[in-house]
Parts: C-alpha cells; structure tokens; sequence
C-alpha cells in the first residue's frame, strides 16, 4: 500500500556542532513553572501538579528565522523558555530517572496569542490556537546532555531589540525537569523526538513587526528570531 501524496516533511532541529537533527514528534508545554510569571498572569503559584498543554510538531522554527506576524492577533507574546529533547521516554517515569530519557536542551520561545488565550480563559475554551499556531515553537540548536549535563541553574533571558524584557534563572523553576517529565509521563506515554518546553520566568509581554528577540541560557547557548 502506497500513501495517497508524499508524506509530511519530517520536523526537525539542528544538533548543536554537527550535521545531525534531532526528529520532532510532539511538543508539550508547562503553564506557569515560574511563580513570577505565574502572579503576573493573575494566577496563585503554588505546588499544584504542573498542568499541559501541546504544540503541533511542525510549529517548530529554527534559529534565525523571520517569521511573519501571524494571523489573528493584536497581542502576540514572547516566553522565553528552557527546552528539553527528548532520546527515549516511557510512561510513570520516577522522578529519578526521568533524566534518563533527556537526549539534551535547547533555548525556545513559546510564542502565544495573548489576547485568544485571555478570550479563551475567559470562555472556558482550549488555548490551542492561541499557543499551538503555525510557527509557534521557535527553538535554537540542541545541546546534548552528554556535553552540557542538565542545567538546573543559570540564567534565561530574553531581550527585544537590545533590551532586556525577561531575566530569570532556571533555578526557579516550580517543577524542575526531572519532575516535568515524570509527571507529563503519568498522562501520556514519552517518546524519542518529544519536545518539552519548561515554562516561562516573568517579563513576558508583546512582540511586533521588526522585533528582533534574542534568548541566551547560560550552558545551553542561544536563540534569535525576528518579526516579519
Ligand atoms: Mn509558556
């Protein structure tokens, strides 16, 4: 049997240092693993489990790209977010060895339609479209963890235009990684290529056209975009 048109072109991003990329299947993102952002955007930070929500794999945009205004938006967003890549993965994962599954991590930006996902909390709807639209999921080169370990301290930030709008430290993280992935584990099943984006410190705020961004995670290296 035969497929009725090509199949999809395979997402994927560059490993940092060689000709190698890293095959993308599925993105997920924690809301609201930084109790600053977490105040900022009205909510209570606290240790309630982290709660999920997803990107389509070929959101994902490399390093340098011009992406185009989307659609559908007066209010479009920058996170500044550490991301983590996958090799293996498994469901149930105990916390202490979820590392495992870690093949590295990679600086990204978590855009969003701020004002379809302040409609949409309002509503009582899906933040799909306002976190899961096309080229949503800007993300640099990946560093493995066989080189750079697993950063759980150092600083994120996130400049526009030469000025600094995020600064935090992933120490700060609500759920470190380790806890990120045992417990996105507990409700689906990880895999190879799974792509996770670790949550956003505070500063986050709008993006317009001819913003050049620019994220740097100390150890993890760096990410530009700009708005076309
Ligand atoms: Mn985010």
């Amino acid at each position: 049997m035969g497929f009725v048109f090509l199949p999809p072109v395979q997402p994927s991003v560059p490993v940092a240092g060689t000709g190698d990329l890293f095959p993308v299947r599925r993105i997920w993102c924690v809301a609201r693993n930084y109790a600053a952002h977490a105040r900022e955007m009205g909510a209570d930070p606290n240790q309630d489990p982290p709660f999920f929500f997803a990107k389509p794999g070929d959101a994902v945009v490399m390093d340098g790209a011009a992406i185009p205004y989307p659609s559908q938006t007066n209010n479009l967003h920058h996170e500044a977010e550490l991301v983590v890549a996958l090799k293996s993965g498994g469901q149930d994962l105990a916390q202490d060895k979820a590392l495992d599954c870690v093949f590295g991590y990679a600086p990204g930006i978590d855009l969003t339609r701020r004002d379809l996902q302040e409609q949409a909390k309002k509503a009582g709807r899906p933040w799909d479209v306002a976190k899961g639209f096309d080229r949503s999921a800007p993300i640099g080169a990946i560093r493995p963890a066989s080189q750079i370990g697993h950063p759980s301290k150092g600083a994120i930030t996130l400049s526009v235009n030469g000025q600094m709008r995020q600064a935090g430290d992933l120490s700060d993280m609500i759920w470190p990684v380790a806890g990120v992935l045992a417990h996105l584990s507990r409700l689906v099943r990880l895999e190879a290529g799974d792509l996770i984006f670790t949550g956003t410190p505070e500063g986050v705020g709008p993006l317009v056209r001819g913003d050049r961004a620019v994220v740097n995670i100390d150890g993890v290296g760096s990410l530009n975009i700009t708005i076309s």
